[in-house]
């Protein structure tokens, strides 16, 4: 049995706040389920699993500081003394967490712990990360439940699902294997980070209902069958937890945690209708409804009257909608496999059953025009949506139209540091627009008018004309 400390980076956007409760009931959250359920089934087969929690450390423990968090990371390093450290990063925390990687490559010769790394980053990038951090062991690749369990268990690297290595000077991959029957997965235990952290009565998210609500994350299901090619998340292959196990878990949240509001955080639960609806009725049926809201991703073509109903019923009170463009030919050139009709038809039903929705556009997709950008804006003006954002588009690591960037040539990471324009959908991206056929200035006075147009909403809830024109 061996011991293990995984470790989770800050986000550069919090460094140098000070926090407080206001700053805190503004700022929603996502704690790491997928780290936190990695380390609950590792426990569960007899490891000794800690989690060092930068998001929060930063904040609470260094005041903001990334360089006191560094040290701090070097000083529970040396006093939790553990026989293996893994590091998890997306892309858009890859800076974040190849620092502590350094720390932890000068650590490593002293205190002979293995290290090693996991998450999508690592997953998409992982010759590039083997060749920048030559002091890892391995890296996974994928879901690691199965593989790392093996791992700390001490089999031989060749013989570990989903884990990539250097042999013989080359980075060798073994297939992954993953948990077939999502409930054996043990409920995630939140008590290995702050809970109360996360839960932290928040007004973001759920500002419709104008009340500061305790939350955490639900996930009903693993992967997506569709296949949008800006999404490193379309594999394919969803599987799906039981509703009993849902709704369960559910309550001993409530009761554990005293959430009164859950995000779920699947790609869409519309992709599983049937769920969906049964979810629904459990939630009304046990009177979960009555004590909790809640908000959940759908796709534009998969709401209907009667499902929207439901679910207004059942507590959801805020439904995030993908819309992406308001251009059919952007549309088809992301593979949405949602027209410009299906999406005007979505937030017309929504409006009708007054069920609040979040919409969420990108803008500067490969070949977009301006006038594509024109078609966006005066899509939202015309759906006049309850709040939402426009996201500038970046290429995610692992999707398939980086994939197509990256034949082209077009994806240019020379430095470790030009990861920093691979994950930021504002200002501090140098590389705003970069993708799309309209001169770079152009390109950011939209970006920053339709998003200040959001701005405002989830500001004041006040709507106003977009004054978008050509
Ligand atoms: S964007 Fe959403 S619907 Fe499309 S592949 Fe990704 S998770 Fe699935």
């Amino acid at each position: 049995m061996s011991k293990l400390l995984l470790i989770n980076p800050w986000s550069r956007d919090e460094e140098g706040v000070v926090w407080s409760f206001a700053y805190q009931k503004d700022y929603w959250r996502n704690p790491y389920k997928g780290l936190v359920q990695l380390a609950t089934y590792l426990r569960k087969n007899g490891h000794t699993v800690k989690i060092l929690d930068c998001e929060r450390d930063l904040l609470i423990e260094a005041g903001g500081n990334p360089d006191l968090m560094l040290k701090l990371i070097e000083s529970k390093v040396r006093y939790l003394h553990p026989d293996v450290v893994g590091v998890t990063a997306m892309t858009y925390r890859w800076m974040e967490a190849y620092k502590i990687l350094n720390v932890l490559t000068e650590l490593k010769p002293e205190l002979r712990f293995r290290l090693i790394l996991g998450g999508r980053h690592a997953s998409s990038e992982t010759e590039m990360c083997m060749k920048d951090i030559p002091g890892l062991d391995c890296i996974f690749h994928g879901f690691a439940e199965v593989g790392l369990n093996k791992y700390l268990d001490g089999d031989p690297l060749e013989e570990i699902p989903g884990a990539a290595f250097m042999s013989q000077g080359e980075v060798k991959r073994t297939p992954n294997e993953v948990v077939n029957d999502l409930d054996e997965l043990p409920w995630p235990d939140w008590s290995l980070i702050d809970s109360s952290f996360y839960t932290h009565p928040n007004i973001r998210v759920h500002r419709s209902t104008g009340t500061p609500l305790r939350s955490l994350d639900t996930i009903c299901s693993r992967g997506c069958n569709m296949a949008c090619a800006f999404c490193s998340g379309a594999d394919g292959k969803p599987k799906w937890h039981s509703v009993n196990y849902i709704l369960d878990y559910i309550e001993w949240t409530q009761k554990t945690y005293q959430t009164n509001a859950t995000i779920f955080q699947d790609s869409s639960l519309g992709n599983n209708k049937t769920f969906l609806v049964k979810l629904c009725e459990g939630l009304i049926r046990r009177n979960i409804n009555k004590k909790l809201i809640w908000t959940c991703n759908m796709r534009a073509d998969q709401v209907d009257t009667e499902t929207v109903g439901l679910m207004y019923r059942a507590g959801c009170r805020l439904i995030f909608i993908g819309f992406e463009s308001g251009s059919e030919r952007i549309l088809n050139l992301m593979h949405k496999g949602c027209t410009v009709e299906d999406n005007i038809r979505c937030a017309q039903v929504l409006e009708d059953a007054e069920m609040p929705y979040w919409a969420s556009f990108i803008l500067g997709y490969p070949g977009e025009t301006e006038q594509d950008i024109y078609e966006t804006g005066k899509f939202i003006e015309k759906i006049n949506p309850t709040t939402g954002w426009v996201n500038a588009f970046f290429p995610s690591p692992g999707s398939n139209i980086y994939k197509k960037l990256k034949r082209e040539g077009r994806i240019t990471v020379s430095s470790i540091y030009d990861w920093i324009n691979y994950g930021r959908t504002g200002e501090g991206n140098s590389n705003l627009g970069l993708y799309a056929e309209i001169p770079s200035e152009r390109f950011r006075y939209c970006l920053f008018k339709l998003q200040g147009y959001f701005q405002k909403i989830t500001d004041t809830g006040i709507k106003r004309e977009l004054e978008f024109s050509k």
